[in-house]
């Protein structure tokens, strides 16, 4: 099937009341590890790509290669999504390139560092939403900063700093139409998220449950969500890495998200480790070899293991043949009519 669009995931996710796992690409490897999981495991996925990752592919390169991935597994609807657009221009592109959803982060500046004002985030996510909905694009936005680095973006910090004041995020959908709203709660990115282990409550739940509350038809996104399981660091240190010891995401607290309106679980870290963890492993014991497949291969079963096992753990696994893929053009209709409306003031309407 051809490639779809994230917010049809997303609403038959609310319905189903699972969370898709977004699982960042930078090469096929990557993307035939999680059409693999998602076949085994019959998950919808999301496959998204960084401005880095389009930029290490040619754009164009790993674009053609999601085009395979839609024609070779017919039946798992997969969405490709633009992760931390940071600009207009560069929303813009990957939608002419042909991505079925894309992330403006307007919550920095396009240096993807520097905080922006409530008014500046507003205004050109807007006119994101504008543009992609009128081809029947999927847009994520961003409210409150969210720690740590990841490809450059991100304020650093433990997350904690600047997490989503509910009323704030209330105004931000209202204002933006966006389908889908990354908040800040407690998340970071990169494999540094925490310094000891988390105690159970790393989510800040009640913000979670009032924005939801508040915005039931905005499909909340949680970014940093790896959760730096001690195995795959373990596997990398073992054959000459050097990890610091570190914590991501429990799982367990992922899953109260689920409930309480998550829909989207951004997954990166994770999935590096187990690449890293295998192609180390192989270097380690077995020195004369050279084919690239020798290690490659180990590192992709590795990847399709973790992805697998987080495609089960948020509920997605089983749900592919759920529901026929509306194309594009239908999405367009539906943002044209009104009838995917999410503005709290207009969603009633219909
Ligand atoms: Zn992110």
């Amino acid at each position: 099937m051809p490639l779809v669009s994230m917010r049809q995931l997303l609403d038959e996710a609310a319905k189903g009341g699972y969370g898709v796992g977004a699982f960042n690409v930078n090469n096929m490897e990557q993307i035939q590890a999680i059409m693999e999981a998602a076949r085994a495991t019959k998950s919808p996925v999301i496959i998204q790509a960084s401005r880095g990752a389009r930029a290490y592919s040619q754009d164009k390169f790993l674009y053609h290669l999601m085009l395979a991935a839609a024609d070779l597994y017919p039946e798992i609807p997969v969405a490709m999504h633009q992760d931390h657009g940071n600009s207009f221009e560069t929303c813009k592109s990957a939608i002419e390139l042909g991505f079925t959803s894309v992330m403006m982060d307007g919550s920095l500046k396009a240096d993807g560092k520097t905080p922006t004002d409530f008014e500046e985030n507003v205004e050109v996510t807007r006119r994101v939403v504008e543009f992609a909905h009128e081809r029947g694009v999927t847009v994520e936005g961003e409210i409150g900063v969210l720690g740590g680095i990841e490809d450059g973006h991100g304020a650093g910090g433990t997350g904690l700093e600047h997490v989503t004041d509910p009323d704030q995020a209330v105004e931000f959908a209202e204002r933006t139409g966006v389908d889908a709203l990354a908040i800040a709660i407690g998340t970071s990115h990169g494999a540094y998220k925490f310094s000891k282990k988390p105690d159970g409550k790393v989510l800040k739940m009640d913000l979670l449950i009032e924005i939801h509350n508040r915005l039931p038809r905005t499909h909340l996104v949680m970014h940093g969500s790896s959760s730096v399981p001690k195995d795959l660091q373990d596997v990398i240190n073992q054959y000459g890495g050097h990890l610091k010891p570190t914590w991501g995401v429990p799982v367990e607290e992922i899953q109260l998200g689920i409930k309480n309106g998550v829909r989207k679980i951004n997954v990166d870290t994770d999935s590096r480790l187990a690449i890293t963890g295998a192609i180390r492993k192989v270097f380690a014991e077995s020195p004369e070899k050279f084919d690239p497949r020798d290690y490659l291969k180990p590192a992709r079963e590795a990847m399709q293991k973790v992805v697998s096992e987080r495609m089960t753990e948020f509920g997605q696994a089983g749900h592919a043949g759920d529901y026929s893929p509306k194309t594009i053009e239908e999405m367009r209709e539906g943002y044209a009519s009104g009838a995917l409306e999410t503005r709290p003031s207009l969603a009633g309407a219909h």
